[in-house]
This record gives structure tokens, C-alpha cells and sequence, in this order.
């Protein structure tokens, strides 16, 4: 069976992903597209054959081609397509942030628990890196000893000037959130967020950022953010075990020897570091919705706890408090 999708936003994700679903991925077809930007909606649907563009992202999801939707608008529009997707009994993949508050996560997951199954994914592709998946597996297999200490470093070159000092949290380290949560299979219980000396390049921006993240049975978690670091883009993760610790590899594809120096190439961007991630990501996405074997990706909790996470960590920028993680009762569609 093919799976027929409707993408509510075509953005920048929005059309790479329409791309992957078209070009790199099997099992897809993308039906139908909607964005508040009309034009850029039909631009992407240029390239779809007997793709319908729809007004609003409520008419996609109604429409009878649409099997499942995938939501790469902005932010603050999630919840309502997310929501609207739960109630047509439809799977949907939303790019994160799942929403931007936590009220709007619990109130999808709501929706979710009502509906009885899994329906949602939220777009956290780190879990999908061949990288990561080694160092989850290195801990998870006892290689190092029980994890005592890790640390997360997301490091851009720069970034754009709409970028606000919130979004080194809400925006870039939510992912270090995430991946650490997955990692270590345990809920963040606290924050505590430090602005260094601030880099000459980044305005009025606060960094680099430096935050002390506690785990649920004491992990101490060290997420660092620099964005305007010019070098390239630089995702560092490393456990220290009991009995050893264990790291991300460098990331290029060749060890270059020249002019008295040995050296891997740093990707550019993220698109070029995850790249590999997001096609695994939505290959198994599919293959799960097709099959009907159940959702395993990260679940509407997980985009959930992430929010969480963010909202202390705004709140410790703000006031330089270490501030409480309370996560409340997690629902049994979610164990
Ligand atoms: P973008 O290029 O600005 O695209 C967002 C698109 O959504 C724009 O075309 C925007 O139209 C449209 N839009 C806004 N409100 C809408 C609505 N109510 N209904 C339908 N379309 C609407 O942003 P982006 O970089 O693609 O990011 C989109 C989402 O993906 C964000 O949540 C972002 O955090 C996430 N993202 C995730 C990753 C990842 O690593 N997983 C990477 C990049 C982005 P206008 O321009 O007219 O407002």
C-alpha cells in the first residue's frame, strides 16, 4: 500500500521533506499540500502529480486522499492541525516543536489519549542518526557502566537575524533535551542556565550557553549551545560511564593529511549533518503507519517533556534560578 500524505506547510522543511517523500523515501505519495503563503504552495505542488492544494490545513486533513499528515508550518500553529489530525482518526508526523507551550502539548495529548491509540510523532530525527543510535546502543548494552555524567554540544556557525536569545533554548537545544531523555531513558528534573562571556558575533544575543541539566536518578547533564561559532556545524554527545565513557565520531567522511595538519571536514548546516537521519526517520515513519504495528518514534509525551524542558530553561535565562522540572502523571498510551 502506498501511504497518501497532505504536508501543511511548504516552508523550508515542508518542501525538503515533500522532496525525501518524492525522491529518496519509499511507500509515499504526497496528495496534497496547503500553506498560509498560497503561492509557495503551489509552487511545491508544481512538481506533485494530482497534488490538490488546499485553502486551510482543516480542509487537508478532511480531504478523503489523505491517509496521514505531516505539519511543517511554524510553531504556534501546530496544536490546531495536530489536534484536528487526532480527531480524523489520522496519523500525523509533526516537525518539532510538537506546540510552543506546554498547555497545548498536554491538551494534544488529551486528544491522543482519547482517540486510544498513537497517533502522533514528533519530528526530534537525532534518534534516527547512525551516530546516536551507536552511542544509545554503547549505553544501553552496559559498555561504559551506568551513565554518571553526559555532555551535549550544538554548536552553529550562524544564525539568523531573526534568531531570539529564547530560541538557543526552545528552538536549538530542544533537541539536546530530547536526545538526552532518549539516551539515558529517564526524564530532565531540572535546569539551570549560564550565559558566558558573550561572543562578539552574535549581537545581543547571550552566547554561548552553558546549562546544568539534572536526570531522574542524578545524571548531571552539561548542554552547551554556541551559534555564531563560525567554524561549522558541530553536534558533540558524550557519556562518561562507571567504566568509560563513550562519544559521537566525527562526523567526515575522510581524514585529510596535508600541510602539517590532519583533519575531518565539520558539515555546514544541519541539513547536511542529519541529512541520513531524516530519510531513516521517515522511511520507518511510513513503514510503521503502513503496517499498522503501532508508532515507536517520539511520542507526543516525548514532545511534550521537551517542551517542558524549554520552559524551565527559558524561565533559569530570565532569572538565573535553578528551576524544578515537574512532569506529572505520565498516561498509560505512553509507557
Ligand atoms: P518556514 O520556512 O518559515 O516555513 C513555514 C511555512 O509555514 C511558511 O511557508 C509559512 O508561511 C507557513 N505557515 C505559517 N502559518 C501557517 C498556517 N497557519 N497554515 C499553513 N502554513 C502556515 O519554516 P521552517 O524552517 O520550514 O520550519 C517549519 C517547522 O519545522 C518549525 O516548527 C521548525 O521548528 C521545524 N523545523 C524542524 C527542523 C528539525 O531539525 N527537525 C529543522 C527545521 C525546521 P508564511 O511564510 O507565509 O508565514
Amino acid at each position: 500500500m502506498t501511504l497518501r500524505v497532505g504536508v501543511i506547510g511548504t516552508g523550508m522543511i515542508g518542501r525538503d521533506h515533500i522532496r525525501r517523500l518524492t525522491e529518496v523515501v519509499a511507500g509515499a505519495e504526497v496528495v496534497a499540500v496547503t500553506d498560509a503563503n498560497e503561492v509557495a504552495a503551489k509552487e511545491a505542488a508544481d512538481n506533485l502529480a494530482g497534488a490538490t492544494v488546499h485553502a486551510t490545513g482543516e480542509d487537508l486533513i478532511a480531504d478523503d486522499r489523505v491517509d496521514a499528515v505531516i505539519v511543517c508550518s511554524w510553531g504556534p500553529t501546530h496544536e490546531q492541525y495536530v489536534v484536528a489530525s487526532v480527531e480524523a482518526g489520522k496519523p500525523v508526523f509533526c516537525e518539532k516543536p510538537l506546540a510552543t507551550t506546554t498547555a497545548a502539548c498536554r491538551r494534544i495529548m488529551e486528544a491522543e489519549v482519547t482517540s486510544g491509540k498513537r497517533l502522533v510523532q514528533v519530528g526530534f530525527m537525532r534518534r534516527y542518526d547512525a551516530s546516536y543510535r551507536a552511542l544509545k546502543q554503547a549505553i544501553d548494552s552496559g559498555a561504559v557502566g551506568a551513565p554518571l555524567i553526559y555532555y551535549s554540544g550544538h554548536r552553529n556557525p550562524s544564525v539568523p537575524e531573526h534568531y531570539t536569545k529564547d530560541m538557543a533554548i526552545v528552538d536549538t537545544a530542544v533537541h539536546d533535551f530530547d536526545v538526552t531523555r532518549w539516551l539515558l531513558g529517564e526524564e530532565l528534573t531540572s535546569i539551570r542556565v549560564l550565559a558566558a562571556k558573550p561572543n562578539s558575533h552574535g549581537g545581543d544575543l547571550q552566547d554561548p550557553l552553558l546549562m546544568i541539566l539534572e536526570s531522574s536518578s542524578g545524571v548531571l547533564v552539561n548542554v552547551e549551545t554556541s551559534v555564531n561559532i563560525r567554524y561549522g556545524y558541530d553536534i558533540r554527545g558524550e557519556v562518561v560511564g562507571e567504566t568509560g565513557t563513550a562519544a559521537l565520531a566525527e562526523t567526515g567522511q575522510i581524514v585529510l593529511r596535508r600541510q602539517n595538519s590532519v583533519g575531518v571536514s565539520v558539515p555546514e548546516d544541519w541539513r547536511e549533518r542529519f541529512i541520513s537521519a531524516y530519510d531513516v526517520e521517515f522511511q520507518e515513519w511510513i513503514n510503521e503507519v503502513v503496517s499498522g504495528a503501532g508508532l515507536t518514534g517520539p511520542s507526543a509525551w516525548d514532545g511534550y517533556a521537551a517542551q517542558s524542558v524549554c520552559d524551565a530553561g527559558v524561565q533559569s535565562l530570565y532569572s538565573g534560578d535553578r528551576i524544578e522540572i515537574e512532569l506529572g502523571t505520565k498516561p498509560s498510551l505512553y509507557s
